[in-house]
């Protein structure tokens, strides 16, 4: 059995307060706009998202590819980071719905600059594509869970805006940023036109996410919203779990980042492990095995046996995310259980690779 589960912050149960807030949600239609608790997470979501208005929608994928939808015409461009979850992990929907490219800048870290967008943006001229969204991830999930400094946003933002380009937030962990930084979700919110926050991570409801930007934005959003068969019905249940996280979950994130770095300085202190990046800003840490010899899945397999499962994200590349359902006395075990793991394996032949 797992009992700390690192393999990412979507591990998280509904907590009984949790579930007690969505028993007692008042609900209606959702697709009719006569949800009561869907319209109060929505104008709350707005507000905190420095937006008009919002959409209320199951994943943060369908966020994603609904705004390249909205943004994007067939064989339009779209300029995201190497390693982010638009280009990598959402089965190639840009390409597949929206019919749009991905232009991706070659960045470790899931950040960019300006000038990585002035030499992205493709000439205006007949035979090029026509670049048309900039799309940043805050946090940056496979960049290490760092968060955009809110100058370097303001910069690529304007650098876009002045381009005619639209800018695109995936927030999945937009609220760790905020805990991390100090800095308002409406001031990253404002330098974007389409920017949605998901409640399935660090703020731990089973489902949903909120997708904000102008109102006729959202009006063409609710459009794929349908087409993409997303509507529902009495969806106050779930918004009554995204309240509840707003107003529980979203302060304690800082309780996940400071058990991120215990991890990742319980994990360097095993021989052969280090942390990449070496500084853990949010709830995201990236290891290292390359210097123990063994491969991160044989160290997963290992640890599964101890009850402690991270996530697998290359041959020597491990990654743990903590959550609210992993305390301190978790992490310490899972520390421990890291350094087990690697004096047993490191005394065994290994099979040649
Ligand atoms: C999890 C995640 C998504 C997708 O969100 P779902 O709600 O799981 O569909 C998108 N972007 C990033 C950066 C994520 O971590």
């Amino acid at each position: 059995m797992i009992k700390v589960d690192l393999i990412s912050d979507t591990a998280t149960r509904p907590s009984a307060a949790m579930l007690a807030a969505m028993a007692a949600a008042p609900t209606g239609d959702e697709q009719l706009n006569e949800d009561p608790t869907v319209l109060a997470l929505l104008g709350r979501s707005a507000d905190l998202l420095g937006q008009e208005a919002a959409v209320f929608l199951p994943t943060g994928t369908m966020c994603n590819q609904i705004s390249l939808l909205v943004h994007c015409r067939p064989g339009d461009e779209i300029v995201a980071g190497f390693n982010t979850h638009i280009h990598g992990s959402e089965g190639a929907g840009a390409a597949a719905l929206a019919g749009a490219l991905i232009y991706p800048v070659p960045t470790a870290t899931g950040i960019f600059t300006a000038a990585d967008v002035a030499a992205a943006a493709r000439p205006l001229r007949q035979r090029s594509p026509r670049t048309r969204v900039v799309a940043i991830e805050q946090t940056t999930n496979r960049g290490g869970g760092r968060v955009w400094p809110l100058e370097m946003l303001q910069a690529v933002s304007a650098e876009a805006r002045k381009r005619g380009f639209a800018v695109h937030m995936d927030g999945a962990r937009l609220m760790n940023a905020v805990i991390a930084s100090g800095v308002p979700a409406a001031d990253y919110g404002r330098l974007c036109d389409s920017v949605w926050l998901d409640f399935t991570k660090g703020l731990a409801c089973p489902v949903g996410a909120v997708l904000a930007g102008s109102k006729d934005f959202i009006a063409e959003a609710w459009f794929w919203k349908h087409r993409l068969g997303g509507a529902m019905r009495q969806a106050g249940v779930l918004a009554a779990a995204a309240l509840h996280a707003l107003d529980n979950h979203v302060e304690r994130l800082a309780e996940d980042h400071v058990n991120a770095r215990l991890f990742g300085s319980l994990a360097t202190m095993v021989p052969g492990v280090a942390i990449d990046p070496p500084e853990v800003e949010t709830n995201i840490v990236f290891l290292d095995v390359t210097g123990t010899g063994l491969a991160a899945i044989a160290i997963n397999e290992a640890l599964k046996r101890r009850g402690v499962r991270l996530n697998v994200e290359g041959p020597h590349r491990l990654r743990a995310v903590t959550h609210r359902d992993v305390t301190r006395a978790g992490i310490e075990e899972a520390g421990a259980s890291l350094a087990a793991v690697v004096a047993e394996l490191a005394g065994q032949p290994q099979p040649l690779r």
